[in-house]
């Protein structure tokens, strides 16, 4: 739940992107202004990476143009998001503490001369970032064009792990206060393997590059330590705009995207108001639109199901990747909406104007090199118009799903640690390809914490969760013995909160659950592939697995675990089941037992058809708004009805969407919250 209740920022869904008009001459800023007001912009984030514009010198503070934009700004309607500038310190402070650089797990200090170079555990960042965000406050926390606060920008992306000595003390003050006594920790990090016993806390360093394999332990602490330091940051620069500015909402921008996971954001929502991120697709995947409705919907449930803000995505090609694809015509809306039906109530982007020069200046922008006389400015505008129509839908939210999918950035480090049974099985694989799975049938899904409330879910898929939640067995078990269905995977519920195994057969933490026993774990060989009796299709994983109190499915055809349990059901008083997968379906066998589920637990899709649509729906005061977004080259029918915001006509069921387009329906028929 978001803790913000006072006012959205903007009036409508809000429009816009970070502006950096320090990159420009001054004249140019008129031209920002009369063209945002053009396309239809309402917000935009400033000062992301201007402390070096803003204090050229220690002390030496340079508001003018921060003034003057923000004025020109007000003038025109559009309302500041207005950053806290700690992404990038200016290069003097670097040069005058040049221990507050990062340091590699190799030991080679980084030099200044980029962004967010600096270690999350210096003193000098935190002194100087809260001395820099008391004096923006101060200053700009009255000016009627700021309407919310952004603390600093993508927060560990860069400069996620800090190996220094700063940092190995610190590391070591954390271990202090989690452990009672330094026999604690030697237990929990299994020293007697390898004779690793510490006999004091002085000995504990981070892990460093070392000979071989290092202590998984001390490996999973260090990236809780290293989270906990980004959050202690986060903290310590919002708890000072809080008490100078108590009347603004503040956010910190996440990045819930690929496979960053530096950050276990579920222990900084509750220090920031309103949730927002950043997306940026993978332009070479054909199905990165699920991996953004993946992406979209976790960040709805960090939100606890609030509306939540895109501060940042892409209006064409990106500069970082290998080859970076630009956008084709009409991807640009239906992103955008993508986002807004799976709960944004904001559509931004990096950035306004196209760099001229550095870094990024290949990276696309809501005015390209070309200028507002160009395809994409008019496709931007477009996209300005339609969201603009589809400001009755702010403030509603997305309509809860009978089908919960959980995650966790705990289980997700711990997973992917070194020596683990094959290099081919990425934490989140599995997660994407159930969620992929329920988009492409147009079933509503909430993806949630491992941590969050299961109650009023019918299905509850539990995919790769490695180190579960200690209570969850118990959770799931009253979602069971509810009338729900649980699907638990392979490499689920292994370790214990100190990932070690729990005993007694795999998978320890759900075994009384499931009703079975895995004695060896059975990968394949790279590319291999398992044949099922019921026709499915295993990929990289197989268990040597009995069912005494469980139901058995489906058996392994062929492959190491052949003759076995492959897919197994143990089911309860009441018709609820828990179900066990042990292996990675291939693509079609997933969305077969995903159906299979699905059918046993009642659960249907939004409306009837023929599915190959992405169909949401948010429900607000005043009715419901059924989103659905064409990813294919096919026209398709959608069985619903409605007025369409999109393109300003009514919608009669089983009319097209056309190919590559998108329908917002202010339905007719009102949706019973
Ligand atoms: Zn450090």
């Amino acid at each position: 739940m978001s803790r913000w209740t006072g006012p959205w920022p903007t009036d409508g869904i809000a429009f816009g992107a970070d502006y950096n008009p320090e990159q420009w001459p001054e004249e140019v800023w008129a031209d920002d202004v009369a063209l945002m007001r053009e396309a239809g912009v309402t917000l935009v984030s400033l000062g992301i990476f201007s402390w070096g514009q803003l204090e050229p010198a220690e002390g030496q503070l340079d508001f003018g143009w921060l003034d003057r934009i923000l004025d020109l700004l007000h003038e025109a309607g559009i309302r500041v998001d207005l950053a806290t500038p700690s992404a990038a310190p200016p290069v003097w402070l670097h040069l005058a503490h040049p221990e507050m650089l990062p340091v590699d797990a190799d030991g080679l200090r980084l030099t200044h001369g980029s962004r967010e170079s600096w270690c999350v555990s210096s003193p000098v960042i935190r002194e100087h970032a809260t001395r820099i965000a008391r004096v923006l406050a101060e200053r700009y926390g009255h000016h009627p064009a700021v309407a919310m606060w952004h603390i600093s920008n993508e927060l560990a992306c860069h400069n996620g792990r800090c190996y220094c000595d700063v940092s190995a003390a610190a590391f070591r003050d954390w271990l202090g206060k989690e452990y009672p006594d330094v026999d604690a920790l030697n237990l929990a990090w299994g020293t007697a393997f390898w004779g690793q016993r510490y006999s004091s806390f002085e000995q504990v360093l981070p892990p460093r590059r070392t000979t071989t394999i290092p202590n998984p332990g001390q490996r999973l602490d260090f990236e809780r330590f290293s989270s906990d330091a980004f959050v202690a940051h986060l903290e310590a620069e919002a708890a000072v705009l809080r008490e100078v500015t108590p009347h603004l909402p503040v956010t910190t921008n996440y990045m819930v995207m690929g496979d960053f996971r530096q950050i276990d954001y579920t222990q900084t929502t509750p220090l920031i108001d309103i949730v927002s991120n950043d997306h940026y697709l993978a332009a070479e995947d054909p199905r990165g639109w699920a991996e953004l409705a993946f992406s979209a919907d976790r960040v709805r449930g960090l939100a606890g199901g609030d509306p939540w803000l895109l501060m940042e995505h892409s209006t064409s090609a990106v500069n970082w990747q290998p080859r970076n694809l630009a956008k084709q015509p009409g991807q640009l809306l239906r992103n955008s909406l993508q986002h807004v039906a799976r709960g944004a109530d904001g559509v931004l982007f990096f950035q306004w104007r196209q760099s001229r020069a550095g870094a990024e200046k290949f990276h696309s922008g809501m005015v390209p090199h070309a200028g507002a006389d160009s395809e994409l400015f008019r496709e931007v505008a477009h996209l300005g118009a339609t969201l603009g129509r589809l400001a009755e839908v702010r403030g509603s939210v997305v309509e809860k799903g009978r089908v919960a999918l959980l995650w966790d950035t705990q289980a997700w480090w711990a997973s992917e640690l070194e020596a683990h049974p094959t290099v081919d099985l990425h934490y989140l694989d599995l997660p994407r390809a159930l969620h992929g799975a329920l988009v492409d049938a147009g079933v509503a899904v909430d993806v949630v914490p491992a941590t969050a409330d299961l109650d009023g879910y019918d299905v509850v898929l539990v995919p790769t969760l490695y180190l579960a939640p200690a209570d969850l067995p118990d959770r799931l078990s009253a979602v069971v013995a509810r009338g729900g269905h649980v699907l638990v995977s392979y490499f689920s519920g292994i370790v214990d909160e100190h990932d070690r195994v729990l005993l007694g057969g795999y998978p320890g933490a759900f075994r009384d659950l499931l009703g079975v026993r895995g004695e060896e774990f059975a990968p394949l060989r790279e590319g291999g592939s398992v044949q099922l009796s019921d026709g499915s299709t295993g990929l990289v994983w197989t268990e040597r697995l009995t069912a005494d109190d469980a139901e058995v499915l489906a058996t392994y055809a062929d492959g190491p675990s052949a003759g076995g349990p492959a897919l197994t059901r143990r089911t309860v008083d009441g018709g609820g089941a828990a179900w066990y997968l042990s292996t990675r379906l291939d693509t079609g066998s997933t969305a077969a037992l995903v159906g299979r589920v699905l059918d046993a637990a009642g659960v249907s899709p939004l409306v009837d058809g023929p599915g190959g649509l992405e169909v949401v729906r948010r429900v607000g005061e005043s009715g419901s708004w059924l989103f659905a977004i064409n990813h294919t080259d096919t026209d398709l029918p959608l069985h619903a009805t409605g007025d369409d915001l999109v393109g300003g006509a009514a919608h009669a069921a089983g009319e097209m969407v056309p190919a590559r387009g998108v329908k917002v329906l202010r339905e007719s028929v009102v949706i019973e919250r």
